[in-house]
């Protein structure tokens, strides 16, 4: 990853790739108190554009407020540098990943000299489960990792500690040999994937976690419009581990993941074991969408070039 060519936008500048270097005594990577997004950019029929790339940049300044971290650029400046970072990299179709991060100034929990320093990169990233999970559905199992409590960290952040939480699942569900882990909340109730939010379907009704120890994902809120445009309904509740054994459907939303069937739980198939038929429905609109083939929400799209 860090031989390659390209550049990266460090504070301001782009950089040679393999220069964009940090000390080994950088705060974050020390304590995880730091905040990212992960956008895409798609080859779309009219150019290389970025998907709701606002919505992104929002959540990244949302994250850094929760942990009180200030951000030492406006929303434009790093709206331009995600597009700057697609376009100098000469990249067709790219998954970006801003992140702002405390420098190495000073070390201890009680730092308050730090600076805050942020990145754009951008690389060529396919599917993140794969071509074959895409339509064959992936298996997933529950995790006997709990979910963030909303009081321990915050849920709402896309903060760089979370994800120990994300990783630590995902290993176990690897390790057994599933392809991704479905977490619960601290209640027992179903939360979301290591990095994606989860949707089922159960007599033509759509359901989905609410937010409360989820991440407010903005692929969930593509899949919640494109679904009222269908006329299918989404109904946000708690959602139980058994309602996801007896759903006739279910998926994973993200931006990494895109909409990624699930096709088996702990075992057990969901509906007939295969990409179910509003999942599929769903799944074409939305790659429809990121590649500028509909006509509603041109606003969601920005071209890099
Ligand atoms: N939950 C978690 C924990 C995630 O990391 C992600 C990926 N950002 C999501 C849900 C999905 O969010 P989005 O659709 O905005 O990518």
């Amino acid at each position: 990853m860090d031989d390659r060519d390209g550049v990266i936008w460090f504070d301001g500048e782009m950089v040679p790739w393999r220069e964009a270097r940090t000390h080994v005594l950088t705060h974050t990577l020390h304590y995880g108190m730091g905040v990212f997004e992960g956008v895409r950019a798609y080859n779309a029929d009219k150019g290389t554009a970025i998907f709701r790339l606002q919505d992104h940049t929002d959540r990244l300044f949302r994250s850094a407020h929760i942990l009180n971290m200030p951000m030492p650029y406006d929303k434009a400046t790093i709206n331009e540098a995600q597009r700057a970072a697609v376009a100098e990299n000469g990249l067709e179709s790219a998954y970006l990943r801003p992140m702002a991060f405390y420098g190495s100034e000073g070390m201890g929990l009680r730092a308050d000299n730090l600076k805050v320093h942020v990145i754009v990169a951008a690389w060529s990233w396919g599917s993140y489960l794969g071509k074959e999970g895409m339509e064959k559905g992936i298996r997933i199992r529950t995790s006997s990792y709990t979910r963030h409590h909303v009081n321990i960290t915050m849920c709402k952040a896309k903060a760089n500690g979370n994800y120990m939480n994300s990783m630590l699942a995902l290993q176990e569900a690897l390790a057994c040999g599933y392809d991704e882990a479905m977490l619960l909340d601290n209640e027992g109730y179903v939360a979301e994937g290591s990095g994606e939010n989860i949707f089922i379907i159960r007599n033509g009704v759509i359901y989905t976690p609410d937010l409360t120890s989820a991440l407010e994902g903005i692929t969930r809120d593509t899949i919640v419009q494109l679904a009222a445009e269908i006329g299918v309904e989404v109904r946000e509740k708690r959602i139980t581990r058994d309602e996801v054994y007896i759903a006739d459907e279910a998926f994973f939303s993200g931006t990494a993941a895109e909409v990624t069937p699930i096709r088996e739980v702990d075992n057990r198939a969901i509906g007939e074991g295969r990409r179910g038929p509003i999942t599929e429905r769903l799944q074409s609109m939305y790659f429809d969408q990121v590649l500028g083939r509909r006509d509603s929400h041109p606003e969601w799209l920005t071209y890099v070039r």
